[in-house]
C-alpha cells in the first residue's frame, strides 16, 4: 500500500458517522480512496457519507452478523475490503466500583470484542490476497491505566495486546497492522473533562486521522498522537514503579474522579444509556400451526 497510495482503495471505517472516524473517512476520500462507513446510527452515518461519495451502512460491531453483512455490503458496492479501520469506541468514565454492568459489558462488547468481530472476519481475504492493512484506534490509555475509566483501560489495553500479538502471528504474509494511541482528542465521547483533563495534551479528530493516512502510507505497527507521546510511553514503561506513583500523584491523575462536569457530559451520557443495552437479537421466528 505505501508505494501505491490510498487511490482507489477500498476502506472500510466503522463508527464513520461522527467523531475520529468521520475524521478519517474524511481523510481517507481526500486520498482518493472508496470509503465505506459503518455505524450503529445509520441516520448520521448516511448524512456524513453523502458529501464524500462515500457508502454507508448500519453496523453494530457487538454483532458479528451485523459485521459480517456490513463487509459484505461494502464489496458488493467498492469491491475487496482493502483496509479495516476499527474505530468505533465508547467511554463512561467514573468510579470502577459505581460502574453499572451494562457499561462494562458494552465496553467490552464494543471496544474489544467488536475489533475482534472486524479482524477475524476482513483478514482471511487479506491474507488470501497477500495485501491489506487493520488499524485499530486504541487509546494512549492502552498504555497509561486511567483511574475514572477502569473497564475502558482494560479494553484499550486489550486492543494494543491483540493488534501486537495479530502482526507478529501473520508477520510475513503482505498484511499491515497498526495500534492507533492518541491522547485526549476534542470529541463528544471526552465531554466534560475540560477540568479533569487539564495538562493532558489534547488533539482534534483531524490529528488522528492525518496519523493514520501517514501509518497506511508508510506501515508503523503503533502510532502515538500527538506523536511526543510515544517515546514518553516508552519511558513510562521503564520507570520504576516508585517514580511513576510519584509522578501520577504529582499530576493528580485521579482527576476523572473529582474534576468531571457530569453536566457537560449529560448529551453524552444519553447516548450511552442506548448503546448500554445488549445487541438487537432478530425475534425468534413463531411456529405456524398447520
Ligand atoms: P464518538 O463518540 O465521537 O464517535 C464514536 C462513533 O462510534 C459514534 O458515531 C457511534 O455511533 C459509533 N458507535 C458506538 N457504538 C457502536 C457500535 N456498537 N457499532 C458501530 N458503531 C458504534 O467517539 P470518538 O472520540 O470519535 O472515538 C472513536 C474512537 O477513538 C474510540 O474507539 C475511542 O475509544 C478512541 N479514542 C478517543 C479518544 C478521545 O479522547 N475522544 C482518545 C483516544 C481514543
Amino acid at each position: 500500500m505505501a508505494r501505491q497510495g490510498l487511490r482507489g482503495k477500498v476502506v472500510a471505517v466503522t463508527g464513520g458517522a461522527r467523531g475520529i472516524g468521520l475524521e478519517i473517512a474524511r481523510a481517507l476520500a481526500a486520498e482518493g480512496a472508496q470509503v465505506s462507513i459503518g455505524d450503529i446510527d445509520e441516520k448520521l452515518a448516511q448524512h456524513a457519507a453523502r458529501p464524500l461519495g462515500a457508502h454507508a451502512a448500519k453496523l453494530d460491531v457487538r454483532d458479528r452478523a451485523s459485521f459480517a453483512a456490513f463487509l459484505d455490503a461494502t464489496r458488493k458496492v467498492l469491491g475487496p475490503v482493502d483496509v479495516l479501520v476499527n474505530n468505533a469506541g465508547i467511554m463512561p468514565m467514573g468510579a470502577f466500583l459505581d460502574e453499572p454492568l451494562e457499561r462494562s459489558d458494552a465496553q467490552i462488547d464494543i471496544n474489544f470484542r467488536g475489533v475482534i468481530h472486524g479482524m477475524q472476519l476482513a483478514l482471511p481475504e487479506m491474507l488470501k490476497r497477500g495485501s491489506g492493512h487493520i488499524v485499530n484506534i486504541a487509546s494512549l490509555a492502552g498504555r497509561f491505566g486511567i483511574p475514572g475509566a477502569v473497564v475502558y483501560t482494560g479494553t484499550k489495553f486489550a486492543v494494543v495486546g491483540l493488534t501486537e500479538a495479530a502482526d507478529a502471528e501473520y508477520r510475513g504474509r503482505g498484511v499491515h497492522f497498526t495500534a492507533v494511541m492518541s491522547s485526549k482528542v476534542r470529541t463528544e465521547l471526552a465531554s466534560g473533562t475540560e477540568q479533569a483533563g487539564k495538562g493532558i495534551p489534547a488533539v482534534d479528530p483531524e490529528d488522528v486521522a492525518a496519523a493514520v493516512v501517514q501509518a497506511l502510507k508508510r506501515p508503523q505497527l503503533f502510532v502515538a498522537v500527538p506523536g511526543f507521546l510515544k517515546p514518553a510511553a516508552a519511558v513510562f514503561q521503564l520507570a520504576p514503579e516508585w517514580l511513576v506513583r510519584l509522578g501520577r500523584r504529582a499530576i493528580g491523575d485521579n482527576r476523572i474522579l473529582s474534576k468531571l462536569d457530569h453536566d457537560g457530559r449529560r448529551d453524552y451520557e444519553r447516548r450511552l444509556d442506548a448503546l448500554a443495552k445488549p445487541a438487537a437479537k432478530p425475534a425468534p421466528k413463531r411456529k405456524v400451526r398447520a
